[in-house]
């Protein structure tokens, strides 16, 4: 089900118990202001999620709540990540899903970082 991207922040949404270390994850990258890890059901050979650690629902959320200094730390880790995964010389496809018709289901902004083969359609469904 797709979340509610204007409902307050879950405190207990699954990747807010993964940064409090309650649910364990197969990290890949780790900053003050970011966490990566593997995506659980992986749709592409590489398929990391990239979150910030403060609460915030969504891109929306983000974008319209957080400070300058916020925004760019974690774009900043989410090339830090693509580049550690050695990604920058294939390329790699970058996607967020927000709220309803973007089909977000978990309520905690990431950033899918989808690599290691072609991709061709931009949209598949
Ligand atoms: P979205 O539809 O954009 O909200 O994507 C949520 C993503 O979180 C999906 O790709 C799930 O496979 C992934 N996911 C859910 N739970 C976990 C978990 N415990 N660890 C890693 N990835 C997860």
């Amino acid at each position: 089900m797709p979340i509610d991207p204007r409902a307050p922040y879950d405190e207990n949404n699954i990747f807010a118990r993964i940064l409090r270390g309650e649910i364990p994850c197969s990290k890949v990258y780790e900053d003050d202001h970011a966490l990566a890890f593997h995506d659980i059901r992986p749709q592409a050979p590489v398929h990391v999620l990239v979150i910030p650690k403060a609460p915030y629902v969504s891109w929306d959320d983000f974008t319209a709540r957080a400070a300058d200094g916020e925004i760019a730390a974690f774009m900043r880790a989410v090339g830090q990540v693509t580049r550690q995964l050695e990604l920058d010389g294939p390329g790699y496809r970058l996607l967020v899903n927000m709220g309803g018709h973007g089909h977000q289901e978990v309520p905690h902004l990431h950033v899918h970082v989808f690599g290691g083969r072609q991709f061709f359609q931009m949209i598949p469904d």
